[in-house]
């Protein structure tokens, strides 16, 4: 499925690597919601106007 940019509707370019030496959680009323048991983020970014999205592949596993 293809990511279609919410800011300007242009096809985002995916598979950007996420690195952060500091870490990166995101979390939803005190659950983890990603972070290294469910697996790598990933970036996909808007060629047009430069938005940046973060997500995950195994998403079904993690939003229940
Ligand atoms: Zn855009």
């Amino acid at each position: 499925m293809k990511k279609i940019c919410n800011q300007c509707q242009t096809e985002m370019i995916e598979d950007f690597k996420v690195e952060s030496y500091g870490g990166i959680t995101i979390s939803k009323k005190g659950k983890f919601f990603l972070n290294a048991t469910y697996g790598k983020p990933h970036a996909a970014v808007c060629p047009n106007c430069g938005c940046v999205i973060f997500y995950i592949d195994n998403y079904k596993d993690v939003v229940k």
